[in-house]
């Protein structure tokens, strides 16, 4: 259960078009994503219909525009999408990827025909999105990568491997990082839109086993000779790649401080539950004073944490959000989620050790938060750039 932190939301919140959506997202969650959460670890995987029923709901690429199938909203839909999932403890369906990290490079970037061409797929469900750019020897350093895309005629052959990717299992439509000019660094990379169904030379490698986040399939990818048309360079320019990529990092960091603070908000909920009504030395947990400071200080910190959320978000609908704003938000959301969860595991006891109980699912998830999206590190780097 979310504990309501009861910290004064912005005022679209309550807008007719965004409760209902919220309404919308939160019925879809529990009826169709919290009753699988066991089934989806085990298999390593969401079911592929998940993807075509969240279409006919209208939960996909809510933010695209309605000329290329959209229904015209913003990121505040993600925003509420993202509530809705991580806020029920479901971490297993990479929707938030697919709409709010990659379904964006092609409305920003993308020419007219590739929009009216992908973007529907996108919304229905029909593809389901990944973002393929780290390598086995490239993840912060993203300049170092080796996989090359040498134009031939009309078509670019594309060699090399990705590795750590989200949806990598299932996706079929790939925004891949690649270089098109090799003797460059950044000026080199060029970003690609990758249509798998049938096509020669891609290949998925293992489903990767990981702590936690055990119902997404992260996965590598290689590509050998494959070859896809000139059309699949986003955008008209080579070498664009790299800017791109840094035009839209904001946007995940702070989807990953969202992801941090719905998740701190569900464990909250769920911890305070739990100390009312555990026993111990004939009181509850909840009125040793022990308990009641680490709760005081986690629900300090995590009003604290909603509030420059929540200003984050209108900064960014605005476009406004730097990316040393966001890289705040990134860093100082996932480390107090991990702080956050680690309290409410001590505060379980040996329950919170016990698969069986979400705290202890949502510590294995947490730990991630601090490593994927640009390292906390690099955020502390990309910070220092202002000082
Ligand atoms: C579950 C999961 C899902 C992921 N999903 C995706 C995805 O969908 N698509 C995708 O492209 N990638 C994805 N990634 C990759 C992720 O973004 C990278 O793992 C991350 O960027 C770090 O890169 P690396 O693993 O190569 O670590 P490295 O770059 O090797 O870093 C190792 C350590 O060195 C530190 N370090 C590196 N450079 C510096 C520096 N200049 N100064 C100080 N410290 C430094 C890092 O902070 C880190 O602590 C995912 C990763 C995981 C684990």
């Amino acid at each position: 259960m979310v504990y309501d932190l009861n910290v004064k939301r912005p005022a679209w919140r309550e807008e007719e078009e965004f409760v209902l959506f919220a309404d919308a997202a939160n019925a879809f969650v529990a009826d169709n994503l919290v009753p699988n959460i066991e089934k989806y670890e085990k298999q390593g995987v969401v079911d592929r219909d998940i993807w075509l029923k969240a279409g006919e709901y209208g939960l996909l690429v809510p933010d695209c525009p309605e000329e290329y199938g959209g229904v015209g909203g913003d990121f505040r839909h993600d925003a509420i999408l993202i509530d809705a999932i991580h806020g029920q403890g479901v971490d297993s369906w990479g929707a938030v990827l697919h709409n709010g990290i990659v379904a964006p490079y092609v409305t920003a970037f993308g020419t007219e025909e590739q929009k009216r061409a992908w973007m529907p797929k996108l919304i229905s469900g029909e593809y389901v999105a990944a973002i393929a750019m780290t390598e086995p020897g490239a993840g912060s350093d993203l300049q170092g990568m080796k996989t090359t895309a040498i134009k031939q005629g009309n078509q670019y052959v594309i060699n090399g491997s990705k590795t750590f990717i989200t949806n990598g299992g299932t996706a079929n439509f790939i925004i891949l990082a690649a270089k098109t000019d090799p003797s460059e660094g950044a000026k080199g990379i060029s970003l690609f839109a990758i249509e798998t169904d049938g096509l020669e030379g891609f290949r998925r490698g293992r489903k990767l086993d990981k702590v936690g986040l055990k119902g997404q399939d992260t996965a590598e990818l290689f590509f050998d000779d494959m070859k896809v048309p000139a059309s699949a360079l986003l955008g008209t320019e080579e070498g664009k790649g790299f800017y791109q990529l840094m035009d839209k990092l904001p946007q995940e960091r702070l989807i990953i401080a969202l992801q941090a603070m719905a998740m701190i908000e569900n464990i909250l909920g769920q911890t305070i539950d739990y100390v009312k009504e555990r026993k111990a030395f004939g009181r509850r947990i909840m009125d040793f004073q022990n308990t009641r400071f680490k709760l005081a200080e986690c629900k300090s910190q995590a009003t604290m944490a909603k509030v420059f959320c929540d200003h984050c978000t209108d900064e960014l609908v605005a476009g406004r959000l730097s990316a040393e704003m966001a890289s705040m938000a990134k860093y100082m959301l996932s480390d107090l989620q991990c702080k956050i969860v680690d309290e409410c595991v001590q505060l379980h006891g040996g329950y919170g050790y016990m698969n069986e109980y979400p705290v202890a699912r949502a510590w294995r998830d947490a730990r991630v938060q601090r490593i994927y999206g640009g390292t906390n590190e690099i955020m502390k780097l990309l910070i220092a750039r202002g000082l």
